[in-house]
């Protein structure tokens, strides 16, 4: 199964809360406000084809753009 890779530029992060709205399984709000990706190391988590759609309706949501979906 292919996998993909989801990087969080965090440090831009403004902490809209939108991801998480669209995709709660990977996405939720930190202590400090910002957005935490489930899981992640360094703010990158590979995941797989399943968990594609969700991942990219986060990305598109964001409004400062800061999450990426890379093949
Ligand atoms: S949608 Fe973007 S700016 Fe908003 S909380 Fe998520 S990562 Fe941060």
């Amino acid at each position: 199964m292919a996998k993909f890779k989801i990087k969080h530029d965090r440090d831009n992060c403004i902490g809209c809360g939108a991801c998480t709205m669209v995709c709660g399984q990977f996405w939720s709000i930190g202590d400090d406000g910002k957005a935490d990706l489930k899981d992640a190391v360094n703010n990158e988590l590979e995941i797989d084809e399943e968990d594609l759609d969700c991942n990219k309706q986060a990305a598109e949501s964001c409004p400062v753009a800061v999450i990426h979906v890379e093949d």
